[in-house]
């Protein structure tokens, strides 16, 4: 019977095996001259030929092995003896496949646990895990050759709450650029150190969430570039204070009482919380017969929708007259909760007030790469290996043009 490959270069020049089960061929590179990669002169003269085992994808449902007569050639000019490779073959240390079957092995990593590509490959899971890293490594290369205008930083945890990572993203493209271990400030630097210097100055916008060992970071490696501080994190921080106030003034009666909290308070509490532009006019209506009557609970509620016109202004100038109405309501009511948050307002005003610098630079984009890391950890039944984690997610986001 024939066989036909469909692989440039190769030629079958026997079927070794031929069941319902398994098919086995012989096949030979069908170049005869080739280059001396010592001195550069062409040769004919084969020293010896020795079988490599090469895995293909499957021949019609059927798993298929290339017996690949690999030679080795010795140069007339140099001497020199080396063996020869193929553009349509991976030769590994141990375990050798075709490059398609490279290809086919990590789009099943995006989609299952190495475990499960292993099984189903019938192959070994170190051999699919180096293939994941080395070519998640060269995804990673290619991505940082091109310039990044705008850097997004975040963090993310290999499993709930534990063994933190910094996620660091192309802002305009929504590539994830590298996944380091833990999330200080060596952490960062380390990865903005190893890009390089022409990156770096590349680089015109920074958006974090408000964490001091990024920012001390971002200055050092970044100092050239806006730092701007993600609304979606600052909006947390502003919703905090309300959220410590309904605490304290929604408990009606001591611990262990029935019931504890004002219902009307508490089952409002996100109506409290979201921005008035987004409330239709009968939400507005029922969130105020809730603050009526409760003054310190309508003037946390008033200072966080000032808070929230920072972000929602048009420019700096409307920004800052949304914090100036912010100010002059908590001078009326010096609420304790706020304390905190005007302090911080004052630590990190130049990074949120940047937002308007920056054509509104925020790290929606990372939201987006975070829901598929949360996909990719319960794929993989949670990370303990920040190596593959971080190479595994890289394949993850757009731009996979490079390929094994
Ligand atoms: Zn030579």
């Amino acid at each position: 019977m024939s066989v036909r490959l469909h692989l440039r270069r190769i030629r079958v020049v026997a079927v070794l095996v031929d069941l319902v089960e398994r098919l086995v061929v012989e096949v030979v590179d069908v170049r005869r001259v080739v280059r001396c990669p010592h001195c550069g002169f062409k040769t004919t003269r084969i020293h010896d030929t020795r079988r490599l085992r090469v895995r293909d994808l499957p021949t019609r449902g059927r798993p298929t092995e290339l017996m690949w007569a690999r030679r080795r050639f010795v140069c007339g000019e140099c001497s020199e003896r080396h063996w020869e490779d193929h553009p349509e073959i991976l030769v590994g240390r141990r375990t050798h496949v075709t490059r398609r079957l490279a290809r086919q092995l990590v789009r099943d990593v995006n989609a299952m646990s190495i475990r499960e590509v292993a099984r189903r490959h019938d192959l070994p899971w170190h051999y699919i895990m180096g293939l994941t890293v080395s070519w998640s490594d060269r995804v990673a290369q290619d991505r940082r050759r091109r310039r990044c205008r705008v850097l997004l930083v975040d963090e993310t945890s290999l499993r709930r709450g534990h063994r933190y990572v910094t996620v660091v993203i192309n802002g305009d493209t929504g590539e994830t650029l590298g996944i380091v271990a833990h999330r200080n400030t060596a952490a960062l630097s380390g990865f903005l150190l190893a890009q390089g210097h022409r990156w770096l100055r590349g680089v015109r916008v920074v958006v974090s969430h408000g964490s001091g060992s990024y920012r001390a970071s971002i200055r050092q490696h970044l100092g050239h570039a806006t730092h701007v501080l993600d609304r979606f994190h600052v909006a947390r921080w502003f919703a905090a204070g309300m959220i410590e106030v309904r605490h304290r003034i929604q408990r009606i009666g001591p611990h262990g009482s029935r019931p504890a909290f004002e219902p009307d308070v508490f089952r409002s509490r996100y109506l409290q919380l979201t921005r008035l532009d987004h409330l239709q006019a009968h939400r507005i209506e029922a969130l105020g017969r809730v603050l009526a009557g409760r003054p310190e609970l309508e003037a946390a509620w008033r200072m966080l929708q000032h808070l929230y016109g920072i972000h929602l202004a048009a420019d700096t100038d409307d920004a800052n007259q949304a914090l100036g109405a912010f100010i002059d309501t908590y001078q009326h009511h010096p609420l304790a909760e706020f304390e905190k948050l005007t302090e911080t307002l004052l630590e990190w005003g130049d990074e949120i007030f940047a937002f308007h610098d920056t054509d509104r630079a925020s790290n929606g984009r990372i939201e987006g790469t975070n829901n598929k890391l949360g996909v990719l950890k319960r794929v993989a039944y949670g990370f303990v290996n920040v190596t593959n984690f971080a190479a595994r997610a890289l394949l993850l986001t757009p731009g996979m043009a490079t390929s094994p």
